[in-house]
């Protein structure tokens, strides 16, 4: 049976939304339209050290001003609350626990220095790549290397611990994205990455896989940056018994540094002189002083003139139509 699309996007509010976010949205949300589906919005606030406050706030207001329509998960006390992930925490824990149960998933209870110290380890015998994974698990403490007892003893005294994820040692991992086609990797590159942290929040990736799972999403349309993740989430998605409805990637290629060398920030708009950010962002310099960033709306631009400049950005119709609507 033929699926509804159904597509999300999925900020973290670790600031205010920047032009290179509001491009993903944007083609989400084209892509929703086109397909008569359905776009979400889901606050991926997991990381309580980088949580912003205003943030969320920002990014609802930002999205509505550009003219990129939510569906769902944005009325606050509307039939459809903001879907918040440190709202939905026993869920995911639920879920590691499956993952435990069936032998994909350990405890680890290794100490901050404990994990410096094999790093150390590791980057003094030149591993190019050193981290906690298939190899190097035998040499620390878990719950796959010590003994049943004492592992139980750790749980039972409140020890510190995480849940990792256990990746095999030789195994192929392939997917195929809309953009760039199969993408292969071996799984020696990926490493046991934390799903659940020692403060009982998930990770990124495992809310992530969970969410767009129950959340019955079709097409996940986010930035580059995500395609080294995008092998653990096809392992995730396996592990969890989901893989006949794992949704289709499609990693967009970023908005770059004037001279290609990494991801446009907010001082390379102020250095050419553009804003970044759709609307006006107050907030604190390094010292705490108050700080005012330049947006689209108080600069003078229609969301119109916007969001057709960000549509026209690595895209071309092949036409010589220069404006278009929604
Ligand atoms: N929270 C992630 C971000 O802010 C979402 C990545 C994704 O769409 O999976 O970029």
């Amino acid at each position: 049976m033929e699926r509804e699309v159904r597509v999300r996007f999925a900020p973290s509010p670790t600031g205010p939304l920047h032009i290179g976010g509001v491009r993903t949205a944007l083609y989400n949300y084209l892509l929703a339209r086109k397909l008569g589906g359905k776009m979400l919005l889901r606050i991926e606030d997991t990381d309580q050290n980088r949580f912003v406050p205003g943030a969320e706030q920002y990014i609802m207001d930002s999205l509505r001003w550009c003219g990129i329509e939510i569906d769902e998960g944005i009325e606050q006390g509307g039939p459809h609350a903001p879907y918040r992930q440190s709202e939905r925490k026993p869920m995911y824990r639920q879920y590691a626990q499956q993952l435990l149960d069936s032998g994909h998933a350990y405890y680890a209870f290794d100490t901050p220095e404990e994990l410096d110290a094999m790093r150390a380890r590791l980057t003094a015998a030149k591993v190019p790549n050193p981290q906690y994974n298939s190899i190097t698990r035998a040499q620390m403490r878990n719950s796959l290397t010590l003994p049943e007892d004492e592992v139980k003893q750790l749980l039972d005294s409140g020890a510190p611990y995480v849940i990792r994820l256990k990746v095999p040692r030789k195994e192929e991992i392939r997917f195929n994205d809309l953009i760039r086609g199969w993408v292969v990797v071996h799984s020696s590159a990926v490493d046991d990455k934390v799903l659940m942290k020692s403060d009982g929040m998930p990770t990124y990736h495992l809310a992530n896989i969970v969410d767009d799972h129950l959340m019955e999403i079709t097409h996940v349309i986010r930035g580059e940056e995500w395609l080294p993740s995008a092998p653990l989430h096809v392992l995730l998605y396996r592990y969890l018994g989901w893989e006949d409805t794992m949704p289709q990637f499609a990693h967009l290629p970023l908005l770059l540094k004037p001279d290609g060398t990494g991801k446009l920030s907010k001082r390379d708009g102020d250095k050419l002189g553009f804003p970044v950010f759709p609307l006006e962002f107050h907030g604190t310099d390094a010292d705490g002083q108050p700080t005012v960033s330049s947006g689209y709306r108080e600069s003078g631009y229609l969301p119109e003139a916007f969001i057709n400049f960000l549509a026209f950005l690595g895209w071309n119709p092949g036409t010589q139509q220069e404006l278009f609507t929604m």
